[in-house]
C-alpha cells in the first residue's frame, strides 16, 4: 500500500506516521531523513541538492523529485511506503505522479488529519521552557508541578517567542495556504481520507487504518 500523509503542526502526524507503518509493514519516507541520507551517501542527487544548500538556495523540484525517485526506486520500497512531507505543491505532486508512472506504480490514499484550529493553537502555544536547564513542559499535556518552577531545577518557566500565538498564528496560516491546492488536487483524485486528528492517539490510528483498508 502506498500512502501520503499530511496534517498540519501540531497534529500529531509523526506520531501516527511512525506507528502506522509498523501496523501496515511499510516503509516511512520523511522527506528530512531522504534528503540527509542521499547527501550522506553522496547519491547523484544527493551533490546536486547539497551544492544548493551550501549556497543557502531552495533545491529545485527536479531535484527533490529525483531523490524521490531514487528511493522510491529501492527494495525496502517494494512492499509499500508512506512518504510524509512530500509534495508540498501542485507542481510537486504533479512531478510525483509522472514519477510513479514511470516506476509503474500509484498512491493508493492521502492521509489528511485533520484538528480545529483553536486545538492547534492550544497544542502549540501550550509549551514551556526552563530557563535555567531547558526543560520542556506543556501547560496541558505536561505541567511542571509549580507552573512558575522547573520540576528538576527550580528554573524559571517561560515561553519561547516562536510559540506565541501570533508566530503560531502564522505558522498555521502558511500551513493551510500551502496545503490547500494539494487537497483539492488529491481530492479530484478521489483519494483524500479526511482523519478527525482531535481524538485519542489510538483512535486516530484506528480510523486511518479504517479510511485505508
Ligand atoms: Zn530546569
Amino acid at each position: 500500500m502506498n500512502l501520503l500523509i499530511m496534517g498540519p503542526p501540531g497534529a500529531g502526524k509523526g506520531t501516527q506516521a511512525e506507528v502506522l507503518v509498523k501496523e501496515l509493514d511499510i516503509t516511512h519516507i520523511s522527506t528530512g531523513d531522504m534528503f540527509r541520507n542521499a547527501i550522506k551517501e553522496g547519491t547523484e542527487m544527493g551533490k546536486k541538492a547539497k551544492e544548493y544548500m551550501d549556497q543557502g538556495q531552495l533545491v529545485p523540484d527536479e531535484v527533490v523529485v529525483g531523490m524521490v525517485k531514487d528511493r522510491l526506486s529501492q527494495p525496502d520500497c517494494q512492499k509499500g511506503f508512506l512518504l510524509d512531507g512530500f509534495p508540498r505543491t501542485v507542481d510537486q505532486a504533479k512531478a510525483l505522479d509522472e514519477t510513479l508512472k514511470d516506476l509503474g506504480i500509484k498512491i493508493d490514499g492521502v492521509i489528511n488529519i485533520d484538528v480545529p484550529r483553536e486545538k492547534l493553537m492550544a497544542r502549540l502555544t501550550g509549551r514551556r521552557v526552563c530557563r535555567n536547564c531547558g526543560a520542556s513542559y506543556h501547560v496541558i499535556f505536561n505541567p511542571p508541578a509549580d507552573p512558575d518552577k522547573c520540576n528538576s531545577c527550580g528554573g524559571e518557566i517561560y515561553q519561547r517567542s516562536d510559540d506565541n500565538e501570533e508566530t503560531v498564528g502564522n505558522r498555521l496560516d502558511v500551513y493551510v495556504a500551502q496545503t490547500q491546492p494539494l487537497i483539492d488536487y488529491y481530492g479530484k483524485q478521489n483519494l483524500v481520507k479526511n482523519i478527525n486528528g482531535d481524538q485519542e492517539i489510538k483512535k486516530v490510528l484506528a480510523d486511518i487504518l479504517e479510511a485505508v483498508k
